[in-house]
């Protein structure tokens, strides 16, 4: 097949720092659109991926699934695009599309396995899919959204990972008015969650360990703010919460927050820290609470998002950087040193 070589920005091993590469994008097929990359969020899965902490990684490594951007080329047979319009690209590209979940819009749960933005088996050049830290992207039609042309572009990429990723959940165990509905960590995806659980109508209360970060909570739309590590104010909500989204990704007491839901509460994962996460038997027994996963969500769910976030004017907070920020970046997060996302202006990599 047909290749174009561009530039990247990935890394060849789990201990080395991102740097410029070229790599191989295909040719525009049928179905495909060609996207100038104009923004692409960070996501801490991209770190996790990049430092191979999930295991599995395959080198060279090009992350980034928040992408957004302008379509350059559309294949002889797209309908929904033209030259010229905005789109985005999120965390899949491709899915079996036959499967019960592809066939029900959660292409997320694919039977075959879901082929990611970056670091998923490429089925038209082989090797392995490489992520949105590049100048463009070649994408069949299916799995590219629709951006609004409202909303400020940068503060729009994070809502391709972390808006879905928050969104789904909230939706799927109904947050709405009258509930108190609990974020954890306000990271990129921490701080989606309390502007879209506040626009679903529900009592938002944030729980963070960065004191810096209590009075920003208040500003992002948190009706009441908790420091985690302080007992006696965890305590003040103990039994309280219908739900609660925890958007952690390093390890921490699942306990302390199951115990904080009202009997019948659910706490949701989306924080994915690799390391298994321990459960006391009576944090859930005691409630007949639930604890449960979510995995961003699928395509349609993701234009619904957008379409939410447009009409309520919902974006991301962002901190716009250069490609060779980085590696800085990196340890910012790990830091939880971020205000809320880190954006890649691509230009930077001209
Ligand atoms: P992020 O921006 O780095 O935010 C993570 C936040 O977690 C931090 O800002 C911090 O918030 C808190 N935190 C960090 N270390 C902590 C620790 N040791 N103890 C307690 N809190 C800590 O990360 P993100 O991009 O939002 O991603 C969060 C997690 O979700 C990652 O594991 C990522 O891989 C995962 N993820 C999952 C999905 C999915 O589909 N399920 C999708 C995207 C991402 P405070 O400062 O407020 O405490
Ligand atoms: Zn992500
Ligand atoms: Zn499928």
């Amino acid at each position: 097949m047909e290749t174009k070589s561009i530039k990247a920005f990935g890394t060849e091993a789990a201990e080395a720092p991102l740097q410029t590469l070229d790599i191989q994008r295909r040719a525009v097929q049928a179905h495909d659109v060609e996207i100038e990359i104009l923004y692409c969020g960070i996501c801490h899965s991209d770190l996790h991926t990049a430092r191979n902490e999930w295991h599995g990684t395959i080198y060279p490594i090009v992350p980034g699934h928040e992408i957004v951007g302008r379509i350059t080329k559309v294949g002889e047979h797209v309908k929904g695009f033209k030259v010229g319009d905005l789109a985005g690209v999120g965390c899949m590209v491709d899915s079996c599309r036959e499967c019960e979940h592809c066939k029900n819009d959660l292409e997320q749960f694919c039977d075959e396995g879901n082929i990611q933005t970056f670091n998923s088996p490429d089925k038209h050049l082989g090797g392995q899919t490489y992520g949105g830290y590049s100048q463009s992207i070649t994408v069949d039609e299916s799995f590219v959204l629709h951006i609004s042309d409202k909303l400020n572009l940068a503060a729009v990429a994070p809502l391709l990972c972390a808006g879905i990723t928050t969104y789904s959940p909230l939706k799927h165990w109904k947050v709405g008015p009258g509930q108190k509905v609990g974020i954890v960590g306000i990271g990129g995806l921490g701080h989606m969650g309390i502007k879209i659980a506040k626009a679903m109508g529900a009592h938002v209360v944030v729980f963070t360990t960065s004191l810096s970060k209590t009075d920003d909570a208040k500003r992002l739309g948190a009706d009441e703010v908790v420091l985690s590590t302080d007992e006696t104010q965890m305590a003040q909500h103990a039994r309280s919460l219908n739900f609660i989204l925890d958007c952690v990704s390093a390890e921490h007491n699942i306990d302390a927050y199951l115990n904080l839901l009202k009997v019948d509460g659910t706490l949701t994962l989306v924080g994915a820290p690799m390391d298994p996460l321990p459960v006391t038997s009576f944090s859930l027994i005691l409630g007949r609470r639930s604890f449960s996963g979510s995995l961003i969500g699928g395509i349609k769910e993701t234009q619904e998002m957008l379409d939410f976030c447009a009409e309520h004017n919902i974006t991301s907070d962002v901190e716009v950087i250069g490609v060779n920020d980085v590696n800085e970046a990196y340890e910012r997060l790990l830091k939880g040193d971020v205000k809320y996302r880190f954006v890649i202006d691509m230009e930077s990599l001209k």
